[in-house]
């Protein structure tokens, strides 16, 4: 391809993709699938990674990030950033309408728009010739900080304008912010990883923006609604709600929630509509920004004491507020996870009473200090469960309690113990009711022990009519039982029954894996079961000899160890093997190259390295990523790497592919 061909081709990429991702992020109505966007989107990646040269400002390859930077700039705006005058209610509100028709000295009404007010961070995208130049936070309203870089990740602001005649500078104003169910997963994600917790959108929002490593921002899911323009060349616009098009019109992401109101009323109605929505809304809001709609009158009335006179913010209650910490109970999740929560004296928070609210995990606690008994500041937004922000230790009570996670679960009594590198205590019982639905449905599921017709549904209901307390129960049910369940006749009952017996017949892996022991996968049950032979050997088995099996990792190691140490999971394995398993034994492999121990380097030509590797596996090889003292033979295919002169070096048997497939197939 020509260089002047590859130049049209990335432009033409560059604008699809942009477009779709409006489409997509913007206006939330993709007219392509993700799959069809991911492969433009290779396209593009791989065309720039040849000719870098040609790579464009706008190009949407930038949106994953990846520049780290070693500190934030100063950005001085050339319009300050104002900040807005607070009205209380809705008698403030009217104070306002008020003060705006006797300065401008009208009698009629004045049109105004009403927007949501999103609880963010207020950011400055300036925009040059088209082109996204400076993002900067509000800082103090004068100055910000230079988040350019983090700020091209946000998928819905265009690093590009939309339309043929851009302006040749504008600056664009919005609100960044996180959705909470985001929110809440990044704060789920921290306090496993035992990260400290935001103790709201606003403050996770602007700790994404404020990420030296502009990957980490990337990966916050954050968006933008603009809602105005600072300094503004090459167009002219006379109202507010104008603006507001321009904006869609440029590309930008609008809040839906804004309507041009004729009047003060008008937009009180408005606001006491925002006001019922606000818990059903999937972002944090803090009440409705009231302006002027002509840009003219805005320009009359001017500004005050650093506030403009054409703006005010209506704010709601605030969803915070002090309670105190009566007790700390744990509950168990469905994958056994024991979370503390706060039981708070109730307390009513923005119209809801507020009961109970998570604390995530010890670490949380501790950092917090948080105590039974302490006073505690309490944050709720939109049905999000309510976080404790923050110990008032002033008011702490000589009766207040520290709190310990209790070492044994407290739903079923078995060992709880804490993962590695996780903030996270689980209860270690295989028959927790806390998670039985769950263990069942995957121990009767198709890869474990598949027992046909056992969908969730039955599983559910088998649990509700107390049929199924562990797993050993479900061999314990009987036509007869079935038969008095609802919509259970003769023909489905025997199937069912049949299929459980049927189950009995499995291989040991199968069973293993059916058990449900975390991180214990089908492979990770194979090469358990192909180690020990026997689940009765399994069971005895150490943490450090479970770690000195090839390919098993702490993790795994810990969690089966954890396993087979609680003495229920041992009688429930026990009972199960009484039942009358009969275990196949696993296909059969052959094993002339048990272990051996292989590295594969360069490109073979008539198998992937995957299939190599399987091969040799299959053979009982395995396969290392480094050539070592260990190593017993290295396959070199095209290109070898650094393998191959580590090979020479330490005198290792090297085969080429032709001797490989011979010796496998040996
Ligand atoms: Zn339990």
């Amino acid at each position: 391809m020509s260089t002047e061909k590859v130049k049209k081709e990335i432009e033409k990429l560059t604008k699809d993709l942009n477009y779709h991702s409006w489409r997509y992020y913007v206006l939330d109505d993709p007219e392509i699938s993700d799959a069809e966007y991911d492969e433009l989107f290779k396209k593009l990646e791989k065309l720039e990674k040849e000719f870098p040269q040609l790579k464009r400002s706008d190009s949407p390859t930038q949106k994953v990030g990846g520049v780290v930077l070693e500190g934030f700039e100063k950005v001085t705006h050339s319009i300050p950033m104002l900040s807005l005058a607070n009205a209380a209610n809705e008698e403030e509100a009217h104070e306002f309408d008020a003060r705006v028709k006797r300065f401008l000295d009208i009698k009629k009404d004045i049109e105004y728009i009403a927007e949501a007010k999103i609880d963010g961070l207020a950011i400055e995208l300036v925009y040059e010739e088209g082109k996204l130049h400076i993002g900067s936070t509000r800082g103090d309203g004068e100055v910000g900080e230079n988040i350019t870089e983090n700020i091209k990740t946000i998928k819905s602001i265009p690093l590009g304008l939309m339309g043929n005649n851009p302006p040749s500078i504008i600056e664009v104003r919005g609100e960044a912010f996180m959705h909470l169910k985001d929110f809440d997963q990044l704060n789920k994600k921290r306090a496993q990883a035992s990260e400290p917790i935001f103790a709201n959108s606003r403050n996770a929002a602007a700790g994404s923006l404020r990420q030296l490593d502009t990957k980490l921002t990337a990966q916050r899911p954050l968006s933008l609604f603009c809602y105005g323009v600072g300094r503004l060349e090459g167009k002219k616009l006379n109202t507010h709600f104008e603006t507001l098009e321009y904006l869609k019109k440029l590309g930008f992401k609008t809040n839906p929630l804004s309507k041009k109101c004729k009047n003060i009323e008008e937009v009180i109605s408005f606001y006491k509509g925002i006001l019922k929505k606000r818990d059903d809304l999937p972002y944090e809001i803090d009440g409705i920004v009231i302006k002027v709609n002509d840009l003219h009158l805005q320009e009359e009335l001017g500004t005050i004491s650093r506030r403009p006179r054409w703006a005010v913010a209506l704010k709601f209650e605030a969803r915070q507020s002090t309670t105190v910490i009566e007790d700390i109970q744990v509950q168990v999740g469905r994958t056994g996870a024991l979370t503390p929560v706060a039981y708070l004296k109730p307390v009513n928070i923005g119209g809801v009473v507020v009961k109970r609210a998570s604390l995530h995990n010890q670490d949380e606690i501790d950092k917090k200090d948080i105590h039974i008994g302490d006073t505690v500041f309490v944050e709720r937004a939109g049905d999000v469960i309510p976080y404790v922000v923050k110990v008032i230790p002033g008011k702490r009570s000589k009766n207040s309690k520290k709190f310990k996670i209790p070492s044994t679960c407290p739903v079923c009594g078995a060992h709880a113990y804490r993962e590695e590198e996780e903030a996270v205590v689980r209860c270690s019982g295989v028959g927790c009711p806390a998670k039985l639905k769950e263990a069942v449905s995957h121990f009767v599921s198709r890869n474990a022990l598949n027992i046909d017709g056992f969908g969730e549904k039955n599983v559910d209901h088998f649990i509700d009519a107390g049929l199924i307390q562990s797993f050993s129960d479900i061999y314990k049910i009987k036509k007869a039982d079935l038969l008095k369940l609802e919509r259970w006749g003769e023909k489905s009952a025997s199937n069912l029954i049949e299929a459980i017996e049927k189950s009995k017949k499995q291989t040991l892996d199968r069973f293993l894996y059916a058990l449900g022991i975390r991180f214990v996968g089908e492979h990770t049950a194979k090469i358990l079961v192909q180690h020990f032979g026997s689940l009765e050997k399994m069971m005895k088995a150490s943490y450090e000899e479970l770690l000195e099996i090839y390919e098993v990792g702490p993790k795994v190691a810990q969690s089966v160890s954890e396993f087979f140490k609680e003495k229920k999971n041992r009688d429930e394995v026990l009972k199960l093997l009484k039942i009358g398993f009969q275990f196949l034994s696993l296909k059969k492999t052959s094993s002339h190259l048990q272990g051996t121990i292989f590295v594969l380097t360069g490109t073979l030509n008539s198998l992937s390295r995957g299939e190599a590797k399987k091969l040799l596996e299959a053979c009982g090889a395995r396969v290392s990523g480094s050539v070592s003292k260990m190593t017993d033979f290295v396959v070199v295919g095209a290109l070898p790497g650094s393998n191959y002169d580590k090979a020479k070096e330490l005198g290792v048997a090297v085969l080429s592919e032709e001797e490989f497939l011979k010796k496998v197939k040996k």
